[in-house]
């Protein structure tokens, strides 16, 4: 596993795009399981104040930096790390990565409609992969013929968009559904078409946060762990 920086107690590897792709090829082939959080400076605020999460996030075998304020903040560090891996574009790599190889892939997530619709698009588009999917709003009294679902279906791949912390608990709890598994947020939606993405430009300058925060002005709220995020690395780095 590639080189990784502490970030207010929880470790972020310093892996590309390619590598992550690279690990869980690799995962899949000698069946030992990657699990892959990508961790935007929101969910590590969160893990400071939640033992579970916290547990969730160091027992990762891979933590990619989501986003910019991620990037910034192993700068400060001193620590820099190369480049951000989203769940979206982590997602894309690994769809197109295991066409060839003919994985089953498995969406978990978004509200009723949303996972089907997203395989069904993404059948279309990668003919070579399996698809099966289940919606993110199940209670206990129906996990049990969920995970019956999962383990029929065999996933290599099984990603859960099912908001954050909630997936990064459910996929530590439940580590044995895929060789891959990996907490993709609200990637499913973009996937199934009921979202759009910043255009190209925003999201290379780091922006897509912001687009997404004019788009979904709910999300405001959220983002109050970004001037507490900021405050704690600055005096982690003191
Ligand atoms: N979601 C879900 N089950 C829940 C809560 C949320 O499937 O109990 C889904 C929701 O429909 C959306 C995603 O999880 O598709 C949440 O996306 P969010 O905006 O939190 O993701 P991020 O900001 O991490 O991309």
């Amino acid at each position: 596993m590639p080189g990784r920086v502490s970030i207010l107690g929880v470790p972020v590897h310093d892996v590309s795009l390619a590598e992550a792709v690279a690990a869980a090829r690799e995962a899949v082939q000698t069946g030992r399981p990657l699990r892959v959080v990508t961790a935007n400076p929101e969910i590590i605020c969160r893990a400071a104040a939640d033992p579970g999460l916290r547990a969730a996030l160091t027992a990762a075998d891979l933590v990619t930096p989501d986003g910019v304020g991620v990037l910034w903040a192993a700068r400060r560090l001193k620590r820099p790390l190369r480049e951000r891996v989203t769940g979206i574009d982590l997602t894309l790599a690994l769809l197109e990565a295991g066409e060839t190889l003919g994985w089953r892939v498995f969406f978990l997530g978004g509200r009723p409609g949303v996972a089907a619709e997203a395989a069904a698009r993404q059948a279309a588009r990668y003919p070579g992969l399996l698809f099966d999917q289940a919606h993110g709003y199940f209670t206990a009294a129906d996990e049990a013929a969920l995970m019956e679902q999962i383990r029929s279906f065999r996933p290599q791949l099984l990603l859960a968009g099912l908001g954050a912390p909630r997936q990064e608990i459910w996929l530590y709890e439940h580590a044995d559904l895929a060789a891959v598994t990996v907490g993709v947020g609200g990637t499913l939606d973009v996937l199934a078409g009921r979202k759009k993405r910043a255009p190209l430009w925003v999201q290379r300058a780091g922006g897509e946060w912001l687009y997404r925060l004019a788009r979904e002005p709910g999300r405001l709220r959220r983002q109050w762990a970004l001037p507490l995020f900021v405050w704690r690395v600055l005096r982690q780095k003191l």
